[in-house]
């Protein structure tokens, strides 16, 4: 009797909403009960106890379903983010971040008409679709946390599309408690910077994980979103900047000013996005063609050359175990000061807390291998592969 475990799935599955869990346990009960029924030749028809008890079962999905309510799904994909160009100035006395970021997305399944993007705390100026040369402003509502941008027409999934989204973003604005692992929400953080604390340096950094790259820029900051992108990023002569990919272009400005062009060809999710500026000095070292850096403040040179100099070992030995190559271009560390983590791996540049900044004599003594190994495996599983929802990201920290 083929059709009775047929009928009994469809009415499990009628129920959308309900666990697996619970879809186990109830389409289980009854297939055996029937199944019992099936090899008993001599009863043609489940017997009444056997049949499903529709409110019964209701009653228990509705529990169920309260009990899972906490339960993260993937986020509904209604774009398709396929590239993020940003061109970014830092106005450090006022702790702001003034961006234009041009996106390119595609509608992923259904026909579109609005653009919905997490953008908190901005002040949002002029939005544009752009066809080439030419542009024409869009209207958008804006909240304080997305931006809801109204299209002139229905774009569909065959369509891409460019909009260009002028604005300053307040990292300090509404930033909240974090959670256990990242403490805090700003997303991109002023350390000094207006140099008034003696013995600290000026710098930037950034922390997007979970959500919190879309304080910085506009974006779908969701694990299940891919993107190459293109870093401009206007900072002092006197400092360097790091970031995702490779570093493609340099252009002197006035004003002791500099414009770095970072360039990310291989797509990555949103919350592994991450710049650093500051007055680094830099070690290099190299995996086969992979260059690598160490960056740390200025007269810990030698101390992160030690700290850090286990990287291309280690390399070598993922590359072994997992029959993968290194999959990104470079690999860069960086060392900052009041990191709200203890390390994060962002693509191709994973940041550190303070406690890695080691001198020569320190450094003997450094056991920092393991945060170094962590971040550095993450390249692989969590960077060049990751979880689909948060709910699943325990993946990517128990490979690491
Ligand atoms: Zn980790």
């Amino acid at each position: 009797m083929q059709s009775t475990p047929k009928k009994i799935l469809i009415t499990c599955l009628t129920f959308g909403s309900l666990s697996m869990a619970l879809f186990t346990v109830s389409c289980k009960s009854e297939k055996s009960a029937l199944v019992q029924n099936s090899e008993n030749s001599a009863v043609a028809e489940a017997s009444p106890e056997a049949r499903i008890d529709s409110a019964k079962l209701l009653r228990m999905i509705r529990e169920k379903n309260a009990e899972i309510a906490g339960y993260q799904p993937s986020a509904k994909r209604d774009f398709d983010l396929l590239h993020t160009e940003l061109d970014l100035a830092f106005d450090w006395s006022n702790q702001a971040v003034i961006g234009r970021a041009k996106l390119k997305l595609t509608p992923y399944f259904y026909p579109q008409k609005e653009l919905v993007l997490d953008a908190k705390d901005f002040e949002v100026g002029a939005i544009y679709l752009l066809n080439g040369e030419a542009q024409s402003k869009l209207n958008y509502r804006y909240d304080e946390k997305q931006l809801r941008i109204y299209l002139p027409e229905l774009f569909n999934s065959k369509d891409t599309i460019q909009v260009e989204i002028n604005y300053i973003a307040f990292p300090d604005r509404n930033s909240g408690s974090g959670s256990e692992a990242i403490t805090d929400t700003k997303g991109l953080y002023f350390i000094d910077p207006l140099d008034t604390i003696p013995g600290k340096p000026t710098m930037i950094w950034t922390q997007g994980e979970t959500e919190h790259n879309s304080k910085w820029f506009p974006t779908i900051d969701k694990p299940n979103e891919r993107f190459t992108q293109l870093f401009k990023l206007t900072v002092p002569d006197s400092m360097v900047s790091i970031s995702n990919g490779v570093l493609v272009k340099q252009e002197k400005l006035e004003n002791g000013l500099r414009k770095d062009y970072w360039e990310m060809k291989l797509p990555h999710a949103p919350y592994l996005a991450a710049i650093a500026v500051g007055n680094f000095g830099k070690v290099e070292a190299k995996w086969k063609n992979i260059p690598l850096g160490y960056y740390v403040e200025k007269g810990f040179e030698k101390g992160a050359a030690m700290v850090f100099e286990n990287t291309p070992e280690m390399i070598g030995l993922f590359e072994e175990k997992l029959g993968v190559d290194f999959p990104w271009p470079k690999y860069d560390q960086i060392v900052v000061r009041d990191f709200v983590s203890g390390a994060m791996e962002n693509t191709t540049a994973s940041i550190f807390m303070e406690e890695l900044r080691l001198d020569e004599r320190e450094a003997i003594d450094s056991e920092w291998d393991y945060i170094i190994a962590h971040e550095l495996f993450h390249q692989w599983f969590g960077d060049l592969v990751t979880a689909e929802s948060w709910a699943n990201l325990t993946l990517n920290e128990a490979f690491a």
